[in-house]
């Protein structure tokens, strides 16, 4: 019988009216589930986030909420095997790439549990220090951050079900903000049976999570001043939510993640007895196999100076010939399917697209296998940065291009630049006055920015890891957005407030809490 994943809306699971979408194994292509959410009540779902979920999170200081996070992690994590089992089947993961996105989503709940018990017993958060404004102190200000009175509305990529939605959540919940999830289609078996876990442990108040699993009709037309909208995805569908009327005429927060033409910049004199070049060479490959590719911080761009350009190639041909595409759930592949037919179309489509403009070097532009949605990990070549395509095309699968630049800092920044915004760049260097110019070269247009060196090597873990105390997120293209970053990550779903007054009242409201007080 095939499983049909229903919504949680209200406080009660509900099956949608239309035509059902089927959800497939990426391995075997057979249909695993089906889904729709077609005329449920979006504005209902609304209204029960604000004036139930809301009130109740609300009541409870950071320190609670930070402990409910932690046995949500916990509640998640003792379904681990079954929810890895889901992931290799219907997302086409291999085992370790499925711990990559389920252990990822209850680490940063885990996370933010932490950061939650460190902000303590209250309900908001202080925002630095008080200010003097008038004559005396008498006339003091402050500003103070309260969580919206609102729900969050979260729309999530098919890339990472579980990391996806519970990195939104844990900031959401933590701030004191009731949350409404929307998985991407193509995986939602795994989001759905996090949804399940999570309604079945009962650890949530009444309100707190909600859960569309298909489409969500109109209720971004529905939202309102208080709401708020995290989005990730593409940039053509960042573009059509963001310009959405009703979230424009209420000012509506809207975060968006969406793709980005991350790059790799080797430094010049790394040769091959290099530490710091092994690392690279590494991280590079990773990104193009972790996922199959499907990481929004994967590598796109390989900047290579032109005189390491022929032993580079050489080494990273070798590395991912070596990978072994195949059945996710065998455990000598290395390497398993795209998610779902549509991301099979797209990345073979794109490859052909790149190759016109140079060489495809290892892989290709065909499928890998007559059944289930394999692609080659796929490296192309050109000859020099300047075709637009290797700067404004993403093709979201194990597909790198590898392009030679002059070895200054100048020259990698320019390149990177042209890609009009990035998640996470990395760059790769022993000499600390290169790194210093590359970082400042490359930072306006990353969200995160990544430098290996031998010193680090050993300790470091991979660029396209997003850690909870890190921002992620990145300017332009994209999607202009940052989640995460700790208690920042907070801040998108509370309004910062400057209250001024008598400086007595707003200290003993609003400054550190007496036990900080009294050491300071
Ligand atoms: P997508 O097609 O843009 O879809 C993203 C989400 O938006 C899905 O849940 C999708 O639902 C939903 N959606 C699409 N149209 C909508 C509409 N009109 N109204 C409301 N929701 C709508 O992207 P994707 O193919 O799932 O994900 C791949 C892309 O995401 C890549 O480009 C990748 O770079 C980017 N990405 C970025 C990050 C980041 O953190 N920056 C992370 C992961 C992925 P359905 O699935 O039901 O259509």
């Amino acid at each position: 019988m095939t499983t049909y994943l229903d919504s949680y809306v209200c406080g009660a699971w509900h099956r949608g009216t239309g035509e059902p979408n089927s959800l497939y194994n990426a391995t075997t292509e057979a249909v695993m589930a089906e889904v729709n959410s077609d005329g449920l009540d979006y504005g209902a779902a609304l209204e029960y986030a604000r004036t139930v979920g809301g009130p109740a999170l609300r009541a409870m200081s950071f320190a609670e909420r930070g402990e409910m996070l932690k046995r949500l992690s916990g509640a998640i994590h003792e379904h681990r095997d079954e929810l890895l089992d889901l992931s290799i089947a219907n997302a086409g993961t291999t085992r370790k790439d499925a711990k990559f996105d389920i252990d990822g989503g209850t680490g940063t709940l885990a996370a933010y549990a932490y950061f939650g018990k460190d902000a303590g017993a209250r309900g908001f958060l202080a925002d630095g220090d008080g200010v003097q404004l008038g004559r005396t102190a008498r006339f003091w200000g402050r500003h103070v951050m309260v969580p919206l009175h609102g729900a969050a509305v979260h729309i999530n990529a098919f890339n990472f079900p579980a990391w996806n939605m519970l990195e939104k959540a844990a900031c959401a919940l933590l701030a004191g903000v009731p949350v409404i999830e929307k998985p991407g289609r193509a995986t939602a078996l795994v989001a759905w049976r996090i949804a399940q876990i999570i309604v079945e442990s009962g650890i949530l108040p009444e309100g707190a999570f909600q859960f569309f699993s298909g489409r969500v009709g109109d209720l971004l037309d529905r939202m309102g001043p208080q709401d708020s909208l995290a989005f990730t995805g593409s940039a053509y569908t960042g573009l059509k939510l963001r310009s959405n009327p009703n979230l424009l005429k209420h000012s509506v927060r809207v975060n968006i993640e969406a793709d980005s033409l991350n790059a790799a910049v080797l430094g010049p004199g790394e040769d091959e007895g290099s530490e710091t070049r092994r690392l690279f060479l590494r991280n590079v490959v990773l990104d193009m196999q972790q996922k199959t590719g499907q990481k929004c911080t994967a590598v796109r761009r390989i900047l290579v100076p032109e005189a390491d350009l022929e032993d580079v190639r050489a080494e990273l041909v070798a590395m991912l010939e070596g990978i072994k595409t195949g059945d996710p759930a065998d455990s000598a592949t290395t390497m398993g399917p795209l998610a779902s037919a549509a991301q099979l179309q797209d990345v073979t489509a794109g490859i052909a697209k790149l190759a016109e403009s140079g060489r495809i070097v290892t892989g290709s532009a065909e499928r890998f296998l007559d059944t289930g949605y394999f692609v080659s990990p796929t490296l192309i070549e050109t000859d020099s940065a300047d075709a637009a395509i290797y700067h404004e095309e993403e093709v979201f699968g194990p597909v790198a291009t590898l392009m030679p630049y002059d070895g200054t800092p100048e020259a990698a920044g320019a390149i990177v630049a042209r890609g009009q915004g990035c998640l996470v760049s990395s760059a790769y260097s022993n000499d600390p006055a290169w790194a210093e110019r590359v970082a400042l070269e490359l930072a306006p247009w990353n969200g995160r920015l990544w430098i290996g060196s031998d010193k680090m090597a050993e300790q470091s873990l991979p660029p396209g890891m997003v850690l909870p105390a890190m921002i992620h997120g990145g300017p332009g293209r994209a999607g202009g957005g940052e989640e995460l970053g700790g208690l920042r990550g907070c801040g998108f779903y509370m309004q910062r407030c400057a209250i001024q007054g008598f400086k007595g009242t707003l200290e003993a409201s609003f400054g550190p809490p007496r036990e900080a007080a009294a050491t300071r």
